[in-house]
């Protein structure tokens, strides 16, 4: 017999019987020699509480003994374990679940099945042609394109409204079970190509709402789903819309995150959250017009620096500007008013040393002067002289430093270019 026939199928687990086993004793009956090219073992256990993924519910994580469990697949009717470590075959093992992501993965999973089954009823009629269980949020993706439904807020608000109602109701969810291969059975299309050959058809109720043909592991009654909150809705390819949504702890848990924000929100802006939107536009309004004005102040700043330039190059053949709170914007800023004025006179024996940044950071460094060779000589200087330098350039030399650490020697270095 081979070792496949020995596993109990995928639709008959031990997880899709009862949602709620967190430990499980069973056998281990195959087990790879070598680890994959990822480095995992692949391991077949005869039975598992460990859900492989399938149906758009992703699969579940825990421990073969005190081996971690990484992943678990479906290969046709069977069950794969990814392990970092080899398991011994034939050996009892003790199978515990990651309880958290599992209830977690019900929650959203079974909620999406009444959230589209209430969609699908009057008076929205929208039938759901796909769903995502993403790591926080989940969506339903509707065919508004086809359909004459104009999904609103207020239409949004009825349905959560709906929803919501139904949980409090508390229906029953049960599960129906057929044989996949019984020539009565009629094979559902969301059914993979490769289930063949055995296996078992699982079809979730909602007592008095809905059947569905599903793999999944789903809550009891619908109370356990605690509750329902849409979020927001996107347009997609093809005219669809996806709502996104979030069934139960989720809940709380994202109403846990934005709270600690609006608190930190709330000690930063000095305002109760009602005014945050007010607040943060003011402030941008702000900052914008503040920049405005440093831009402004920068501009005349430039200009007094190119003044102190003429007044440097009057006297000798180069002239340097160091200013550490500055940055490329400000050098480019002289650099073009220097320019405007012609402080640099075409074939001139002139050279301007234009840099900025602290002295431990560094910044930008241009050169530029009447003629290249004094522009190529300066630029060997500035070389020799801060290490932290790497540029080049013909006409205009331009670079970076590490820091301007020996800054202080460069205009005793450049009075070489007089001699
Ligand atoms: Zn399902």
């Amino acid at each position: 017999m081979s070792e496949d026939l020995k596993q109990v199928p995928v639709g008959d687990l031990h997880c899709q019987r009862n949602t709620f086993a967190r430990e499980f004793t069973t056998t281990c009956i195959s087990c790879s020699e070598k680890p994959d090219k990822k480095g995992f073992y692949q391991v077949k256990l005869y039975d598992t509480i460990l859900f492989p993924e399938g149906g758009g519910q992703p699969s579940d994580t825990g421990f073969i003994d005190d081996i971690k469990v990484h992943n678990v697949q479906r290969q046709k009717l069977a069950h794969i374990h990814y392990t970092k470590q080899s398991i011994q075959v034939g050996k009892q093992v003790h199978l515990t679940i990651d309880w958290t992501r599992r209830w977690d993965h019900v929650q959203q999973h079974s909620g999406q099945h009444l959230l589209s089954a209430v969609m699908d009823q009057a008076p929205y009629n929208i039938e759901t042609v796909s769903w995502n269980m993403g790591e926080k949020r989940c969506y339903i993706e509707l065919p508004t394109g086809t359909v004459k439904v104009d999904l609103t807020p207020e239409v949004l608000a009825n349905v959560e409204s709906d929803v919501n109602k139904l949980i409090v109701k508390n229906l029953k969810v049960v599960t129906h079970v057929q044989e996949a291969d019984h020539e009565d059975t009629e094979r559902p299309a969301s059914l993979p190509a490769d289930y063949v050959g055995g296996g078992i058809i699982r079809t979730i109720e909602i007592e008095g709402l809905d059947k569905n043909p599903c793999c999944g592991t789903h809550v009891e009654s619908l109370g356990q789903l605690q509750c329902l909150k849409i979020l927001h809705t996107e347009n997609v390819r093809g005219g669809n819309t996806r709502i996104f949504f979030l069934f139960g702890q989720r809940v709380l848990d994202t109403l846990d995150a934005s709270y600690t924000i609006s608190r930190q929100l709330n000690a930063l802006l000095t305002c109760p959250p009602e005014n945050f939107v007010d607040n943060v536009d003011k402030l941008q309004k702000q900052s914008k017009e503040n920049l405005k004005k440093a831009k402004r102040l920068l501009e005349s700043l430039a200009v007094y620096t190119v003044n102190d330039v003429e007044a440097a190059l009057k006297e000798k053949p180069f002239a340097i500007v160091y200013k550490e709170d500055a940055d490329m914007d400000f050098l480019s800023m002289v650099a073009n008013v220097m320019r405007d004025r012609k402080v640099l006179e075409e074939g001139a024996e002139k050279v301007v040393i234009l840099a900025a940044g602290e002295k431990n950071v560094g910044g930008p460094i241009v050169i530029t002067g009447g003629n290249n060779d004094i522009v190529q000589k300066t630029g060997k200087i500035v070389n020799s002289v801060l290490s932290g330098v790497k540029g080049g350039g013909k006409g205009r030399w331009q670079g970076k430093a590490q820091n301007w650490k020996g800054m202080e020697n460069l205009e005793q270095a450049l009075e070489q270019l007089q001699a």
